[in-house]
């Protein structure tokens, strides 16, 4: 049996498991894209809802795809704790996108193992004029569409990524393209976050071969670390290549390829013609360098 229908077996396996019992303690919007959440949950179902179909006419009309996939929008009384802590929303690697119904502050911080920075938290977001709730909410949508991004590049796209890295790097593209030409206001809190994440939490691990390394190891506060650099190379990637871009990532890493990419070969494609971008980028990170 092949590795991948070993892997859509056991995802099918998974669906039945955990998915299937879990639709039953739900209830679920009646209109638009399926979409199940935790009972009490259905104004920001609907918000989440609202946020992925949109992001879905956008891609599916831009490369004529179909997205066949799902919504789970759950508290944390309901949420699949036994397979990943409340709060971390994810793909299922089939049709599931599973997000989180929101959190309080005080949660968030808990949830994300953001205590050490909770101080310089407080103070970025008095200092930007924003809310708590604000922040949460922006970064929870950001997510939702990085999740989303995950599965376009899995189904619906040629691309391969190379490691860990550029794969998370790509979902970010994907979340920051739709956000800035479609919901711009988002941006605001969740640059605020990644910000105050990249410039004070104080990472054990900063290289690129770590976090491919250590992927499913690092501590939470590390990985959202990285995540928020990562986000910070898209958007700058974006700023220079624009809709442009997936494409050429399609094309730089496809699937057909079956190259092996130095780390340098891979840094040179992720950069797509962008000056000096990315190795700058790189430099910044590696040495944990402040975002301005
Ligand atoms: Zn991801």
């Amino acid at each position: 049996m092949s590795t991948v229908k070993a892997i859509l077996i056991f995802l099918r396996l998974w669906e039945i498991k955990l998915i299937d019992p879990k639709v039953k303690e739900t209830d679920s919007l009646v209109v638009g894209l399926k979409t199940y959440y935790s009972p009490g949950s259905e104004k920001i179902a609907a918000e989440l809802q609202q946020l992925v179909s949109g992001a879905i006419k956008y891609y599916e009309e831009k490369y004529s795809v179909h997205f066949n996939i799902k919504l789970m929008v759950l508290d944390s009384t309901r949420w699949f704790k036994a397979v990943v802590p409340f709060g971390f929303v994810f793909y299922s690697g089939d049709k599931w996108l599973v997000l989180n119904a929101g959190m309080t502050y005080s949660q968030f911080k808990s949830v994300y193992n953001l205590s050490e920075i909770a101080a310089q938290l407080d103070g970025s977001i008095k200092a930007n004029k924003i809310t708590a709730p604000d922040l949460i909410y922006s970064r929870l949508k950001f997510l939702s569409l990085h999740e989303l991004g995950h599965y376009f590049v899995d189904k619906l796209t040629e691309a391969k990524s190379p490691n860990f890295w550029t794969n998370e790097f790509v979902a970010w593209y994907f979340a920051n393209e739709y956000i800035s030409q479609r919901e711009p206001e988002i941006k605001k809190g969740f640059d605020v976050f990644c910000r105050t994440v990249a410039n004070n939490y104080l990472p054990d691990h900063k290289s690129l071969q770590d976090f491919n390394e250590y992927y499913s190891n690092l501590s939470k506060g590390n990985f959202a670390w990285y995540h928020s650099r990562f986000y910070f190379l898209a958007d700058a990637l974006y700023k220079c290549s624009g809709v442009a871009y997936l494409k050429a990532y399609e094309k730089n890493f496809n699937k057909q390829d079956t190259m092996n990419f130095t780390p340098e070969g891979i840094i040179e494609r992720i950069n797509a013609n962008c000056n000096e971008i990315t190795p700058k980028w790189v430099k910044a990170t590696e040495s944990n360098i402040i975002i301005p």
